[in-house]
């Protein structure tokens, strides 16, 4: 982290969450909490709740949370340090050189050398292509028509493979440590490296800012997956990072496309269209939605027409739309992807096909009609309900009576039955809060223990008798995976130092986004009890069912004779009790 934590602290709470989401989300007092419209998700029924007291947010709807500088950071697609800036600003609180903090300076010479590392590696495989081994990859790149200004504009490569990059990296006297940073590479057995790429069509991947961060790269006779990327690096993020972007994001026109693959960003720009972008291989993701959003208000979705394409681009817009982006829906018909629509059809009719893109309510109603038969009475009723729960997701009356009628044509069911399901659908309360469980559990999930973990958590933080108790009676790793045993830690060290356990601040001691949404989970509920013996009952309910659960984790793993040993201290479980 750039900043040490005082100034953190000092900028956190210097800017009051009520007054900062204010500024965003209008919100009303209900009991304790204030309420207002997820600015995350789309909703109609309030689920966004901030607390003064706890100096935090968490949407019962989407799971979204955390303190005043994850909301900047969600809220205006900002990285930490700058969502620290932002808010510093707010209040003209000036902050210390941060750069040159010893850390700081660190992490940056560390990003600077990556970025130096991947232009080396680029230039290395676009040499390699230009050579004789790039013989094959060059023949596949005038087969799929690839224009040589192209492959100059995206800097396509080929690698070799074996020890290639390994070696011409150590010759340009890049260190040890950073090869082993570096995505491209392999730790071999005897503390060396080998070449994650071999025989491959490499294609850079550039950040918005036109910096090579990372590599896809696609097979060209040999063997192995059709594609491989880079590994995850410091600058590197394949949920994140978009291909095409440092080019589309230039374009003139309004929306982006985004599109399956490589060869389909290229084609597309080799035909006039700049603006299109891919994922990387990797399913799209809600950051991949986001990090549009960034650069335009609207996208085209433009996946390949098979099935796989239309069940990606239906799981791609709900993340889109999330975003808060205006998407619209086409596919190539007569083609298989873009690239081949293109080759056989021109340009021209690819812009008419842009230009018919549909909104994606009515291409998800298409699908939702293409699985089910409306000659069949109950289809055509979980056709209109299904559809009609579609619809209420769009904020424009007009749009919502456009595909009301829509609907209404394809079943001759009347529009004022459709109309009535949609209001109904509209006027529905968002489901009971749920809380999303992403952590991953040996065994089956437990909702108990979560709960019990949740619990214990939330009463350690609210008073410092009962975290004396609990750092007595259990040990971090009992709360077994996820930011609970952290989390226990930290509240014990603050303890320590006799601070007060705002969850804002926990919350501040987690840098990765899931995992502040995690925390906030923790401390979004409210546990009230009537008098001290029903809270100390609550207690050690909890504490009964953390421990055994944690007996539990371990017995799959146990030899005979700890087993045994699992056995007597489950069995002893009963009888522990802590006073508070
Ligand atoms: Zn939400």
């Amino acid at each position: 982290m750039l900043y040490p934590n005082e100034v953190i602290e000092d900028v956190r709470t210097g800017n009051d969450i009520v007054s900062v989401i204010a500024s965003y989300v209008p919100l009303k007092q209900k009991g304790v909490n204030l309420f207002g419209l997820c600015p995350f998700h789309q909703e109609r029924t309030p689920s966004f709740s901030v607390s003064a007291d706890k100096q935090m947010y968490y949407c019962f709807g989407c799971g979204a949370g955390g303190n005043v500088l994850t909301f900047i950071i969600q809220i205006e697609h900002m990285n930490f340090v700058d969502a620290l800036k932002f808010l510093a600003d707010r209040i003209h609180y000036v902050l210390p050189d941060g750069e040159n903090s010893e850390e700081a300076a660190r992490q940056a010479r560390l990003r600077e050398a990556l970025y130096a590392l991947q232009k080396k590696a680029a230039r290395f495989f676009y040499d390699c292509l230009l050579s004789p081994e790039g013989k094959a990859a060059a023949a596949y790149l005038d087969s799929r028509r690839v224009s040589i200004k192209t492959r100059v504009k995206y800097g396509l490569g080929y690698a070799p493979g074996g020890r290639a990059l390994v070696e011409f990296l150590r010759k340009e006297g890049f260190a040890d440590e950073l090869l082993g940073l570096s995505g491209l590479l392999i730790p071999d057995k005897r503390g060396g490296y080998y070449d994650r790429f071999t025989g491959r069509l490499m294609f850079p991947i550039l950040d918005p800012a036109g910096r090579v961060v990372g590599f896809g790269g696609r097979v060209i006779g040999g063997d192995g997956s059709k594609y491989i990327n880079s590994s995850d690096t410091p600058i590197f993020d394949k949920s994140r990072n978009l291909y095409g972007i440092h080019l589309a994001k230039k374009s003139k026109s309004a929306e982006l496309i985004l599109v399956e693959g490589y060869m389909d960003v290229i084609s597309l720009y080799q035909a006039g269209f700049p603006q299109a972008v891919a994922a990387l291989g990797t399913a799209f993701s809600q950051n991949h939605a986001q990090a549009v959003k960034k650069h335009r208000d609207g996208a085209v979705v433009l996946f390949d027409s098979d099935e796989a394409g239309t069940k990606a681009a239906l799981r791609a817009i709900p993340f889109l739309v999330n975003a808060g982006l205006t998407i619209r829906v086409t596919q190539v018909a007569d083609a298989k992807d873009p690239d081949e629509y293109i080759k056989s059809f021109g340009a021209d009719a690819f812009a008419g096909l842009l230009a018919m893109a549909k909104s994606h309510t009515i291409f998800q109603i298409e699908q939702l009609n293409k699985q089910l038969n409306l000659g069949i009475l109950t289809d055509r009723v979980k056709f209109t309900s299904e559809a009609a729960k579609l619809i209420a997701r769009n904020e424009n009356a007009i749009e919502r009576d456009a595909y009301i009628k829509e609907v209404a044509g394809v079943t001759g069911i009347s529009p004022e039955a459709i109309a009535m399901e949609t209001e109904k659908a509209m006027s529905r309360p968002v489901r009971a809060p749920r809380v999303r469980v992403t952590e991953t559990w040996r065994g089956k999930a437990d909702k108990g223990a979560i709960d019990a973990k949740r619990g214990l958590i939330y009463l350690a933080a609210a008073d410092p008798k009962i975290s004396a108790a609990l750092k007595n009676a259990l040990k971090p790793e009992e709360f077994g995976d996820g930011v609970y045993p952290k989390l226990f830690s930290i509240i014990n060290s603050m303890r320590e130092e006799s601070k007060e356990c705002i969850p804002a601040a926990l919350i501040s001691a987690f840098e990765d986004l899931e995992e502040q949404k995690q925390v906030s989970a923790v401390f979004a509920r409210a546990e009230e009890y009537p008098d001290k013996t029903s809270k100390a009952k609550a207690i050690n309910e909890m504490f009964k069912v953390l421990k055994r659960s944690y007996i539990d984790d371990k017995i799959p793993a146990a030899d005979i004779n700890q087993l045994n040993e699992l056995v007597k201290m489950k069995r002893n479980v009963d009888k522990l009790y802590i006073s508070i």
